[in-house]
């Protein structure tokens, strides 16, 4: 699906597996890059989708992983032996990946574990910018959810597009969540003003009124 002429879906639980979280395909030029990677039980479907964008695999530049949950990161050793991308996370949640902790990726939830994950790129900074091709990608953490949960934005023709892929939480001790930090993510994704907010678990919402609704409600 067609979001922007740069933001594409292809992937989530309609799109290529049930269990799988939204993944989003970033597309500028020669270049590209994924939001999150699903279980990695629709790796195929995934990469059918990519190729349906009109993305050659191997031109998937980055993996950005918005925060350690199965749901959004299982397939990420799939996707990086298929497309040769690197992988990017913020470094608290890159920990629990690299460790392969089934409890804190929630991975236990779905009746799974977690296979240990390399992380290529670990986010440190409050804020870190990434190019893919003639698009500034920012990728921001924002706590909460989880320790290393992360947003990114960039603009695509004119309009702000926000990555807020698990806005909705949930908070739960075994995920490490901190309801302080969570509050105060909400409120500085709702300063960002976004036109257009790609989610998770509960799809896309165009408009700026439509997006600052939808993360009030969780307020
Ligand atoms: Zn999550
Ligand atoms: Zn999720």
């Amino acid at each position: 699906m067609k979001i922007t002429g740069n933001v594409y879906t292809v992937g989530g639980s309609s799109d290529s597996h049930p269990s799988d979280a939204a993944i989003y395909l970033i597309v500028s030029g020669d270049s590209a890059a994924l939001v999150d990677a699903g279980t990695g039980q629709g790796t195929e479907r995934v990469l059918r989708n990519i190729e349906k964008a009109g993305v050659r695999p191997a031109d998937v530049r980055y993996c950005f992983v918005t925060h350690c949950h199965y749901d959004h990161t299982g397939g990420l050793e799939g996707l990086r032996k298929k497309t040769g991308c690197l992988v990017v996370a913020h470094e608290l949640d890159a920990r629990y990946l690299e460790e392969g902790d089934s409890e804190v990726t929630a991975a236990r939830w779905y009746g799974t574990y977690m296979e240990p994950t390399k992380i290529d790129i670990k986010v440190a900074d409050p804020r870190q910018t990434f190019t893919v091709g003639d698009l500034t990608v920012d990728f921001i953490h924002a706590p909460g959810h989880s320790p290393g949960s992360s947003v990114l934005t960039m603009l695509s023709e004119g309009k702000t597009v926000l990555f807020g892929q698990d806005v909705h939480g949930p908070l739960d001790d075994t995920l490490r969540s901190v309801r302080g930090d969570y509050v105060k993510s909400l409120e500085f994704l709702l300063s960002l003003d976004a036109d257009i907010l790609c989610e998770g678990h509960f799809g896309v919402y165009v408009g700026k009124e439509k997006v600052r609704r939808f993360i009030e409600s969780f307020l």
